[in-house]
């Protein structure tokens, strides 16, 4: 059924809403999910949205959202919500543990570049953003404990695989070759509440540690240490290294850590469509290691891409839509999910005088 509140605001300009637009479901509700859902909802298609958790999760610390994501946000209608809620990113640095700085993150480059700076945004307020837009365009809201265990059952003309690294659309429509592969690091993330005034990721031997902003008078931060299993070992893993670290570590509860094993997909994907009628966004598409903070910018791109071009092709041109959203996306996707795997490895080396001499030629 057409929606005529989408006939009504002409956001997408299309006159004949009734031909154009179709029906999806869209399964995941994290980032990569619910831009979609708006997106779709946006060029008047009916939208169900099935969330396997029973409730939206408000866990998570800090995403960067760079100027490209920051524009995709806005042609989605959030960019203002965004910025209501994030702050800049600038004057932050790769040290050395006894704090000497190696060189600069290449922030205000992006910053001159784009014409606007990185943004830091706390996961749930990126969430709660998304959530209110999605209900203020209406109908299409999620439908939570709805765990999908076989998504060729789904009748829609279009189904979009928002579900993450661990993607049940991705496994039942693409088979299994690329699968989800561990990188043998444990990372820990948590917010601290104070503000540090220094920003950047220290590395060490085969460890790093990270710290970015992320509300007023809170510090976003990440840690990663091979072997370290508890608080106490993590703590120990950073004794010794440059003020704030060890406080950042001392002065959060460890009860509000977040542990989490460092994954990504590989084999990349051949296709980030298929059928004519599905497609995959975000973690499901191409999961990466955290290192380059573009897991969220990422999905973000997707979603935009996907619903731009199912909305300019409409629902008698869905397979042309898929195969231009796939031409847009995928490879920019994979060149990023790449360089993030690269980074890992080069930031965890264990020969950190070859690294910091390499990283040291770059501008401080
Ligand atoms: C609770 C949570 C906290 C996170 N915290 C951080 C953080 O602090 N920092 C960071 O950098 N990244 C974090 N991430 C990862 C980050 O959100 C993603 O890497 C990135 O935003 C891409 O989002 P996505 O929508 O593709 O995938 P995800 O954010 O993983 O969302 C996928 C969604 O699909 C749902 N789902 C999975 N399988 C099914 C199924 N079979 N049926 C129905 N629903 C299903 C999941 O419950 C989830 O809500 C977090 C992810 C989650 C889920």
């Amino acid at each position: 059924m057409a929606d005529d509140r989408h006939g009504e605001n002409g956001e997408n300009g299309n006159s004949n809403q009734s031909n154009h637009s179709g029906t999806a479901v869209v399964v995941g509700a994290g980032v990569g999910g619910l831009a979609t859902a708006i997106g779709l909802r946006r060029a008047g298609w009916s939208v169900r949205v099935l969330e396997g958790r029973t409730a939206p999760e408000r866990y998570g610390t800090a995403f960067g959202i760079h100027p490209a994501a920051q524009s995709a946000l806005d042609r989605l209608g959030l960019g203002g919500a965004l910025r209501a809620r994030a702050l800049p990113y600038r004057r932050a640095h790769v040290r050395r543990p006894d704090g000497r700085v190696l060189a600069a993150l290449p922030l205000e480059r992006v910053e001159r570049k784009a014409g606007r700076p990185e943004l830091l945004v706390a996961r749930p307020h990126l969430i709660d953003a998304l959530l209110a837009e999605l209900g203020r365009l209406g109908g299409a809201d999620v439908e939570y404990g709805q765990r999908l265990t076989d998504p060729r059952t789904l009748d829609a003309d279009l189904v979009v695989g928002a579900d993450g690294i661990n993607s049940a659309v991705r496994t039942a429509h693409f088979g299994t070759r690329s699968g989800v592969r561990t990188v043998g690091t444990v990372a820990w993330i948590g917010i601290a509440g104070f503000e540090t005034g220094i920003h950047g990721e220290t590395w060490g031997d085969g460890r790093f540690f990270g710290m970015t902003p992320v509300e007023p008078g809170r510090t976003n931060w990440y840690a990663a240490v091979p072997g370290a299993t508890t608080a106490d070992e993590l703590r120990a893993a950073f004794e010794g290294w440059h003020d704030p670290v060890p406080r950042l570590l001392a002065e959060t509860d460890p009860a509000t850590w977040i542990r989490y094993e460092m994954r990504h997909l590989h084999p990349a994907l051949p296709s980030f469509v298929t059928a004519g009628r599905i497609a995959l966004v975000g973690d499901a598409a191409h999961a990466m290691t955290p290192n380059l903070g573009q897991g969220a910018c990422t999905a973000l791109l997707d979603a935009e891409a996907l619903t731009r071009a199912v909305a300019a092709h409409g629902r008698t041109g869905l397979p042309a839509a898929l195969r231009a959203y796939d031409a847009e996306r995928r490879r920019s996707a994979q060149r990023v999910a790449l360089g993030s795997r690269t980074l890992h490895r080069f930031v965890i080396s264990r020969r950190p005088a070859l690294r910091d001499a390499l990283i040291g030629l770059l501008p401080a």
